[in-house]
Protein backbone atom coordinates (compact mmCIF):
# COMPACT_ATOMS: atom_id res chain seq x y z
CA UNK A 1 0.00 0.00 0.00
CA UNK A 2 1.54 3.74 -0.49
CA UNK A 3 -0.98 5.09 2.50
CA UNK A 4 0.98 8.04 3.86
CA UNK A 5 2.81 8.64 0.59
CA UNK A 6 2.03 11.39 -1.16
CA UNK A 7 2.21 11.13 -5.05
CA UNK A 8 2.28 14.52 -7.34
CA UNK A 9 0.98 14.21 -10.54
CA UNK A 10 1.74 16.57 -13.25
CA UNK A 11 -0.75 17.26 -16.22
CA UNK A 12 -2.94 15.38 -14.18
CA UNK A 13 -6.52 17.33 -15.00
CA UNK A 14 -7.20 14.45 -18.52
CA UNK A 15 -5.87 11.61 -19.70
CA UNK A 16 -3.23 9.35 -18.47
CA UNK A 17 -2.27 11.97 -15.63
CA UNK A 18 -5.74 11.38 -14.38
CA UNK A 19 -5.70 7.93 -14.87
CA UNK A 20 -1.96 7.45 -12.87
CA UNK A 21 -3.64 9.70 -10.44
CA UNK A 22 -6.43 7.65 -9.51
CA UNK A 23 -4.40 4.40 -9.18
CA UNK A 24 -1.97 6.10 -7.38
CA UNK A 25 -5.58 6.96 -4.78
CA UNK A 26 -6.68 3.55 -5.32
CA UNK A 27 -3.33 2.20 -4.03
CA UNK A 28 -3.66 4.52 -0.69
CA UNK A 29 -1.28 7.39 -1.81
CA UNK A 30 -2.13 11.33 -0.87
CA UNK A 31 -2.72 12.75 -4.78
CA UNK A 32 -1.60 16.17 -5.97
CA UNK A 33 -3.36 17.01 -8.94
CA UNK A 34 -2.28 19.81 -11.49
CA UNK A 35 -2.51 21.71 -14.97
CA UNK A 36 -1.86 25.24 -15.62
CA UNK A 37 -5.70 25.67 -15.31
CA UNK A 38 -7.88 26.93 -12.06
CA UNK A 39 -11.05 25.79 -12.59
CA UNK A 40 -13.66 24.51 -10.66
CA UNK A 41 -13.64 21.35 -12.29
CA UNK A 42 -9.95 20.72 -11.83
CA UNK A 43 -10.55 21.06 -8.28
CA UNK A 44 -13.78 19.33 -8.50
CA UNK A 45 -11.50 16.15 -9.92
CA UNK A 46 -9.08 16.62 -6.50
CA UNK A 47 -12.28 16.53 -4.20
CA UNK A 48 -13.88 13.46 -6.28
CA UNK A 49 -10.85 11.12 -6.20
CA UNK A 50 -10.72 12.11 -2.26
CA UNK A 51 -14.18 10.73 -1.93
CA UNK A 52 -13.82 7.87 -3.73
CA UNK A 53 -10.56 6.72 -2.33
CA UNK A 54 -10.49 8.05 1.19
CA UNK A 55 -7.31 9.84 0.48
CA UNK A 56 -6.08 13.66 0.92
CA UNK A 57 -6.00 15.08 -2.45
CA UNK A 58 -5.16 18.47 -3.98
CA UNK A 59 -5.42 20.37 -7.22
CA UNK A 60 -2.54 22.86 -7.35
CA UNK A 61 -2.21 25.21 -10.50
CA UNK A 62 1.22 25.41 -12.07
CA UNK A 63 2.20 25.53 -15.66
CA UNK A 64 4.78 23.02 -16.56
CA UNK A 65 6.40 25.41 -19.65
CA UNK A 66 7.76 27.56 -16.88
CA UNK A 67 10.69 26.45 -15.10
CA UNK A 68 9.79 28.53 -11.83
CA UNK A 69 6.39 27.18 -11.66
CA UNK A 70 7.09 23.52 -12.17
CA UNK A 71 9.60 23.92 -8.96
CA UNK A 72 7.02 25.84 -6.91
CA UNK A 73 4.32 23.15 -7.63
CA UNK A 74 6.95 21.04 -5.41
CA UNK A 75 7.34 23.45 -3.42
CA UNK A 76 3.53 24.21 -2.49
CA UNK A 77 2.60 20.44 -2.25
CA UNK A 78 5.08 20.44 0.75
CA UNK A 79 5.55 16.48 0.56
CA UNK A 80 6.96 14.56 -2.88
CA UNK A 81 7.39 10.95 -2.04
CA UNK A 82 6.33 10.13 -5.73
CA UNK A 83 6.60 12.32 -8.66
CA UNK A 84 4.95 11.23 -12.06
CA UNK A 85 6.17 13.95 -14.56
CA UNK A 86 3.85 13.22 -16.76
CA UNK A 87 2.64 16.57 -18.44
CA UNK A 88 3.01 16.75 -22.52
CA UNK A 89 1.77 18.50 -25.80
CA UNK A 90 2.12 17.57 -29.17
CA UNK A 91 2.46 19.10 -32.51
CA UNK A 92 2.88 17.60 -35.85
CA UNK A 93 4.98 19.27 -38.93
CA UNK A 94 7.56 18.17 -41.23
CA UNK A 95 11.11 19.78 -39.54
CA UNK A 96 11.34 22.64 -42.48
CA UNK A 97 7.94 23.91 -41.28
CA UNK A 98 7.74 23.11 -37.42
CA UNK A 99 6.98 26.68 -35.49
CA UNK A 100 9.28 27.80 -33.40
CA UNK A 101 7.25 27.97 -30.78
CA UNK A 102 5.46 24.83 -30.73
CA UNK A 103 9.18 23.22 -30.24
CA UNK A 104 10.19 25.55 -27.42
CA UNK A 105 6.77 24.69 -25.80
CA UNK A 106 7.47 21.00 -26.49
CA UNK A 107 11.10 20.82 -25.03
CA UNK A 108 9.78 22.99 -21.99
CA UNK A 109 6.54 20.84 -21.02
CA UNK A 110 7.91 17.55 -22.20
CA UNK A 111 11.31 17.31 -21.19
CA UNK A 112 12.62 20.58 -19.16
CA UNK A 113 9.67 20.38 -16.75
CA UNK A 114 10.96 17.30 -15.61
CA UNK A 115 14.14 18.19 -14.86
CA UNK A 116 12.54 21.46 -12.70
CA UNK A 117 10.34 18.88 -10.29
CA UNK A 118 12.78 16.57 -10.20
CA UNK A 119 15.14 18.79 -8.95
CA UNK A 120 12.80 20.00 -6.17
CA UNK A 121 11.88 16.43 -5.01
CA UNK A 122 15.30 14.78 -4.59
CA UNK A 123 15.99 16.92 -1.40
CA UNK A 124 12.51 16.33 0.04
CA UNK A 125 12.92 12.29 -1.06
CA UNK A 126 16.44 12.41 0.50
CA UNK A 127 15.11 14.21 3.59
CA UNK A 128 11.84 10.99 3.86
CA UNK A 129 14.88 8.16 3.34
CA UNK A 130 12.51 6.95 0.20
CA UNK A 131 11.39 8.41 -3.34
CA UNK A 132 9.86 7.07 -6.69
CA UNK A 133 10.19 9.51 -9.91
CA UNK A 134 8.10 7.78 -12.97
CA UNK A 135 8.72 9.97 -15.59
CA UNK A 136 5.95 9.03 -18.84
CA UNK A 137 8.11 8.86 -22.10
CA UNK A 138 6.16 6.88 -25.24
CA UNK A 139 7.49 4.71 -27.71
CA UNK A 140 8.59 7.66 -29.08
CA UNK A 141 11.16 8.15 -26.46
CA UNK A 142 12.53 4.90 -27.95
CA UNK A 143 11.62 5.25 -31.89
CA UNK A 144 10.85 7.40 -34.25
CA UNK A 145 8.20 8.79 -37.13
CA UNK A 146 8.16 11.19 -39.03
CA UNK A 147 6.94 15.29 -38.41
CA UNK A 148 7.05 14.46 -34.35
CA UNK A 149 10.57 16.25 -34.34
CA UNK A 150 10.18 18.16 -31.25
CA UNK A 151 8.04 15.19 -29.23
CA UNK A 152 10.38 12.81 -30.33
CA UNK A 153 13.33 14.71 -29.62
CA UNK A 154 11.64 15.43 -25.98
CA UNK A 155 11.07 11.93 -24.78
CA UNK A 156 14.32 11.01 -26.05
CA UNK A 157 15.63 13.49 -23.68
CA UNK A 158 13.16 12.27 -20.95
CA UNK A 159 14.47 8.61 -21.06
CA UNK A 160 17.94 9.88 -20.91
CA UNK A 161 17.09 12.09 -17.91
CA UNK A 162 15.69 9.03 -15.98
CA UNK A 163 18.89 6.92 -16.52
CA UNK A 164 20.76 10.07 -15.15
CA UNK A 165 18.92 10.77 -12.05
CA UNK A 166 18.73 6.98 -11.41
CA UNK A 167 22.51 6.68 -11.38
CA UNK A 168 22.95 10.11 -9.16
CA UNK A 169 20.49 8.06 -6.93
CA UNK A 170 21.43 4.82 -7.16
CA UNK A 171 22.63 4.13 -3.78
CA UNK A 172 19.69 5.80 -2.10
CA UNK A 173 16.10 3.99 -1.82
CA UNK A 174 15.31 6.48 -4.61
CA UNK A 175 14.39 5.37 -7.95
CA UNK A 176 13.67 7.04 -11.23
CA UNK A 177 12.28 5.17 -14.50
CA UNK A 178 10.74 5.98 -17.66
CA UNK A 179 7.08 4.46 -18.76
CA UNK A 180 7.15 4.40 -22.45
CA UNK A 181 3.41 4.01 -23.91
CA UNK A 182 2.68 3.04 -27.36
CA UNK A 183 -1.22 4.23 -28.40
CA UNK A 184 -3.44 5.20 -25.36
CA UNK A 185 -6.64 6.60 -26.26
CA UNK A 186 -6.70 10.09 -24.44
CA UNK A 187 -8.07 13.50 -25.80
CA UNK A 188 -3.90 14.21 -27.04
CA UNK A 189 -4.02 11.15 -28.88
CA UNK A 190 -7.78 12.40 -30.38
CA UNK A 191 -6.49 15.98 -31.05
CA UNK A 192 -3.68 14.07 -33.28
CA UNK A 193 -5.77 12.58 -35.62
CA UNK A 194 -6.98 15.33 -37.75
CA UNK A 195 -3.52 16.86 -38.40
CA UNK A 196 -2.68 12.89 -39.44
CA UNK A 197 -5.42 12.96 -41.94
CA UNK A 198 -4.08 15.88 -43.50
CA UNK A 199 -0.88 14.77 -43.37
CA UNK A 200 -1.37 11.25 -45.30
CA UNK A 201 -4.87 12.07 -46.72
CA UNK A 202 -6.71 9.41 -45.14
CA UNK A 203 -10.26 9.32 -43.53
CA UNK A 204 -10.20 8.46 -39.52
CA UNK A 205 -10.54 4.65 -39.82
CA UNK A 206 -7.96 4.42 -41.98
CA UNK A 207 -5.36 6.28 -40.23
CA UNK A 208 -6.12 5.07 -36.83
CA UNK A 209 -5.52 1.61 -38.43
CA UNK A 210 -2.86 1.61 -40.87
CA UNK A 211 -0.75 5.17 -39.14
CA UNK A 212 -1.38 5.26 -35.71
CA UNK A 213 -1.59 1.52 -34.81
CA UNK A 214 0.39 0.44 -37.54
CA UNK A 215 3.35 0.01 -35.37
CA UNK A 216 1.01 -1.47 -32.30
CA UNK A 217 1.04 -4.97 -32.95
CA UNK A 218 -1.68 -6.01 -30.73
CA UNK A 219 -3.89 -3.31 -32.92
CA UNK A 220 -5.27 -2.49 -29.70
CA UNK A 221 -5.15 1.31 -27.76
CA UNK A 222 -3.48 0.86 -23.96
CA UNK A 223 -5.76 2.11 -21.16
CA UNK A 224 -5.10 5.04 -18.63
CA UNK A 225 -5.49 2.53 -15.90
CA UNK A 226 -2.91 0.21 -17.29
CA UNK A 227 -0.73 3.25 -17.15
CA UNK A 228 -1.21 3.77 -13.91
CA UNK A 229 -1.02 0.30 -12.31
CA UNK A 230 2.43 0.14 -14.26
CA UNK A 231 3.02 3.61 -12.24
CA UNK A 232 2.06 2.04 -9.03
CA UNK A 233 3.82 -1.15 -9.70
CA UNK A 234 7.13 1.38 -10.27
CA UNK A 235 6.63 2.42 -6.23
CA UNK A 236 6.19 -0.84 -4.87
CA UNK A 237 8.87 -3.07 -2.72
CA UNK A 238 8.88 -5.16 -5.22
CA UNK A 239 10.31 -2.91 -7.84
CA UNK A 240 12.70 -1.55 -5.62
CA UNK A 241 15.64 -2.60 -7.68
CA UNK A 242 14.28 -1.25 -10.65
CA UNK A 243 16.14 2.01 -11.67
CA UNK A 244 17.30 3.51 -14.73
CA UNK A 245 15.24 1.66 -17.33
CA UNK A 246 12.29 1.87 -19.12
CA UNK A 247 9.13 -0.39 -18.99
CA UNK A 248 7.12 -0.11 -22.33
CA UNK A 249 3.37 -0.37 -22.53
CA UNK A 250 3.02 -0.52 -26.22
CA UNK A 251 1.17 -3.68 -27.37
CA UNK A 252 4.87 -4.98 -29.30
CA UNK A 253 5.68 -2.15 -30.56
CA UNK A 254 9.16 -1.99 -29.79
CA UNK A 255 9.65 -5.55 -30.60
CA UNK A 256 8.67 -4.61 -33.95
P1 LIG B 1 -3.80 14.79 -22.44
O1 LIG B 1 -3.79 15.92 -23.39
O2 LIG B 1 -5.08 14.12 -22.12
O3 LIG B 1 -3.13 15.19 -21.09
C1 LIG B 1 -2.04 16.07 -21.03
C2 LIG B 1 -2.06 16.71 -19.67
O4 LIG B 1 -0.99 17.66 -19.60
C3 LIG B 1 -3.36 17.46 -19.42
O5 LIG B 1 -3.75 17.26 -18.09
C4 LIG B 1 -2.96 18.90 -19.65
O6 LIG B 1 -3.76 19.80 -18.92
C5 LIG B 1 -1.54 18.87 -19.15
N1 LIG B 1 -0.74 19.99 -19.61
C6 LIG B 1 -0.54 20.42 -20.89
N2 LIG B 1 0.22 21.51 -20.89
C7 LIG B 1 0.52 21.79 -19.60
C8 LIG B 1 1.25 22.81 -18.96
N3 LIG B 1 1.85 23.80 -19.64
N4 LIG B 1 1.32 22.78 -17.60
C9 LIG B 1 0.71 21.81 -16.89
N5 LIG B 1 0.00 20.82 -17.45
C10 LIG B 1 -0.09 20.81 -18.79
O7 LIG B 1 -2.75 13.73 -23.02
P2 LIG B 1 -2.30 12.27 -22.54
O8 LIG B 1 -2.39 11.41 -23.73
O9 LIG B 1 -2.94 11.88 -21.28
O10 LIG B 1 -0.74 12.53 -22.31
C11 LIG B 1 -0.12 12.45 -21.05
C12 LIG B 1 1.36 12.10 -21.24
O11 LIG B 1 1.47 10.81 -21.83
C13 LIG B 1 2.10 13.06 -22.16
O12 LIG B 1 3.41 13.28 -21.67
C14 LIG B 1 2.17 12.28 -23.46
O13 LIG B 1 3.25 12.65 -24.25
C15 LIG B 1 2.32 10.87 -22.93
N6 LIG B 1 1.96 9.83 -23.88
C16 LIG B 1 0.69 9.71 -24.35
C17 LIG B 1 0.40 8.69 -25.23
C18 LIG B 1 -0.97 8.49 -25.76
O14 LIG B 1 -1.16 7.65 -26.64
N7 LIG B 1 -1.97 9.17 -25.26
C19 LIG B 1 1.39 7.83 -25.68
C20 LIG B 1 2.67 7.99 -25.20
C21 LIG B 1 2.95 8.99 -24.29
Amino acid sequence: SLAGKTAIVTGSNSGIGLGIAREMARAGADVVLNSFTDNAEDHGLASGIAEEFGVTARYIKADMSKGEECRALIERAGACDILINNAGIQHVAPVDEFPTEKWDAIIAINLSSAFHTSAAALPMMRKAGWGRIVNIASAHGLTASPYKSAYIAAKHGVVGLSKTVALETAEEAITCNAICPGYVLTPLVEAQIPDQMKAHGMERDQVVRDVMLARQPSKDFATVEQLGGTAVFLCSDAAAQITGTSISVDGGWTAL
